[in-house]
């Protein structure tokens, strides 16, 4: 009777598609007799193995859907060199919590502080929860939905914007948007925010600038915001950019800025960056920083 069990073992696992379980289950079967194992020690060792394979292929998947441009850890973020950034505020964010409550998280701050490697972070952590993620640009993003309803297949377009656990919309106003590209993007943040899904955003401009963003339409981006902002953590991040620092320290000059004369930390309102050129002031009192906007 037991050595018919034992020789439906094999098979039974391969049924059940325990594909791990069958390739050790010798060597297992061996240990345990070896090292007298209870049963239940055996077969949940056994499992453990199946579990974890399966763990490992769907965070590989997931982080191979979510398309980041290029694979950021929180561990490699050097907070000394952000003294702007509340760590606690990070690692908070980093448990995940934000994505069960459907919670946003819009990272604000001139080029270069590290927005877009902090989004990738927590996109990643997310991939690693066994969540799917998707990473975009916002003109990418708004290209792609137009593109889409040109050729009447916008439905499933939105859609892959709004099954993902985590939309990343990453470089929000560094480039407006035209009208239809404007109701586009809003369309997916509004179908997000009904789902009670989170977003995180990156923008290089103050809340108050982002009538620009949705082509001078002030009601529709006061009504992005409204819906993106109602269960939100901003981020503010201020400072200099890590790359220039990183320059600087080397004894290197700075280089030079594409609009003409040498990068200096951009204009992000609600920021008191002790070096902020005078010319970048703006009104931020439309700007929530860290933890203000928490719980609203
Ligand atoms: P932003 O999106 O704010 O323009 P990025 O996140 O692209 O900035 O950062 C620019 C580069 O500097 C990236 O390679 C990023 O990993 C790195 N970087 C920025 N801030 C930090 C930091 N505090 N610690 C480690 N690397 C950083
Ligand atoms: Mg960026």
């Amino acid at each position: 009777m037991s050595l018919a069990y034992a020789a439906q073992a094999s098979a039974a696992l391969e049924q059940l598609g325990l594909s791990v379980a069958l390739l050790h289950l010798d060597q297992v079967s061996q240990q345990a007799a070896a090292e007298s194992w209870s049963y239940s020690h055996f077969l949940g060792y056994l499992l453990d193995g199946e579990l974890q394979e399966r763990r490992r292929k769907t965070v590989a998947l997931n982080l191979q859907f979510a398309g980041f441009p290029v694979l950021k850890r929180l561990a490699e973020f050097d907070f000394a060199a952000q003294p702007s950034l509340d760590q606690r505020l990070i690692d908070e964010l980093a448990t995940g919590r934000f994505l069960s409550e459907g919670r946003n998280v819009i990272f604000l701050g001139p080029p270069g502080v590290g927005k877009t490697h902090l989004a990738t972070a927590l996109g990643v952590i997310t991939c690693e929860l066994g969540h799917r993620v998707y990473f975009t640009s916002a003109l990418e993003m708004a290209r792609k939905l137009t593109k889409a309803m040109a050729e009447n297949r916008l439905h499933r377009e939105l859609n892959k914007l709004t099954h993902p656990k985590l939309l990343i919309i990453d470089e929000i106003g560094y480039l407006a948007l035209d009208a239809p590209q404007s109701a586009l993007v809003f369309q997916a943040i509004g179908k997000r925010y009904e789902r009670g899904l989170a977003l995180v955003l990156t923008s290089n401009k103050s809340f108050v600038d982002w009538g620009h963003i949705f082509a001078g339409d002030l009601v529709l981006a006061s009504a992005a915001l409204d819906r993106l902002l109602h269960r939100c953590t901003v981020v503010n991040i201020r400072g200099d950019s890590y790359r220039l620092r990183e320059r600087r320290q080397a004894g290197l000059p700075a280089l030079p800025h594409p609009t003409g004369g040498v990068a200096a930390p951009a204009a992000v309102a609600g920021g008191r960056s002790r070096e902020r050129p005078a010319a970048a002031t703006r009104d931020s009192s439309n700007v929530m920083s860290q933890n203000e906007s928490e719980g609203r």
